[in-house]
């Protein structure tokens, strides 16, 4: 009788560990394709490092990263101008070179902006304020339009003298002097961002590059990081802040 009522619990124990063991396929081959993803992830990432250009460091200067995340003070260093636009003496060349090959194509470019100091980015943030509110803007809207178009004060990259606002001439004058994403549907505007890693510059606000940059597309903010890193962040259509997270990787493995 005692055996007959084990043989009955075992018959039990095997028919719930049947069910359940098809539970637990379906879930361990749901988890065999998430690890699977993982792993695809990861070799891509391991991938990139690889091929990361050899002698480079997340600690250059023409990698500074300052966003809303890595804020900075007031920078000192030696200052050139390219078009009356004060930007680092060590991109003046690359600078007048990139905007000289593009009046060379036909579409002259108008350096709009370039080296700003915190104490100006502070104006033009509060001004920016200002004027959504005289737009008849609640305060918390202001700041949170604000936000969305202007780096905050010693957040913005401006600061390192390294980035440049660029626009294709005639479009710019067409359209108010403004500065507009929309500027990119002009062949002007593309011909400097399709060329822009030649003269070793990044358009450094790309589509879909906010959740790492911060900031939503700049059809025109371009940023110095040098020919090579240009390249690699170009091909690898890579934000600074990921192309320098693959650079500390790289130098956390080699400790
Ligand atoms: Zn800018």
């Amino acid at each position: 009788m005692r055996k007959h009522i084990v043989l009955k619990s075992l018959l039990l124990v095997s028919l719930a560990a049947g069910l359940s063991g098809c539970q637990s396929q379906a879930g361990s081959s749901k988890q065999t394709a998430s690890t699977q993803k993982t792993t695809q992830t990861k070799t891509k990432r391991q991938r990139l490092i690889a091929a990361l250009p050899k002698g480079v460091k997340s600690t250059d200067t023409n990698l500074l990263v300052v966003n809303k995340w890595h804020k900075r003070g007031e920078m000192t260093f030696e200052k050139g101008s390219v078009n009356g636009i004060a930007v680092r003496k060590s991109i003046q060349q690359p600078l007048t070179t990139f905007v000289d090959a593009a009046k060379k194509a036909g579409y002259p470019a108008t350096v709009v902006s370039g080296y700003r100091s915190v104490a100006y980015q502070q104006q033009v943030w509060d001004q920016s304020i200002q004027s959504y509110e005289n737009q008849g803007k609640s305060a918390k809207q202001a700041l949170k339009l604000t936000k969305e178009f202007v780096a905050v004060p010693r957040g913005s990259e401006h600061q390192t003298g390294l980035a440049a606002d660029v626009m294709y001439t005639k479009w710019y004058n067409a359209h108010g002097n403004q500065l507009l994403s929309s500027s990119d549907k002009s062949k002007g505007q593309r011909w400097l961002i399709n060329h822009a890693a030649d003269y070793g510059f990044v358009l450094r606000f790309p589509k879909s590059g906010a959740d790492s940059t911060g900031i939503e597309y700049e059809s025109w903010h371009f940023r110095y990081v040098g020919k090579k890193n240009a390249a690699f962040m170009t091909k690898h259509n890579l934000t600074l802040e990921q192309y320098v997270s693959l650079l500390k990787a790289r130098e956390q493995a080699a400790k």
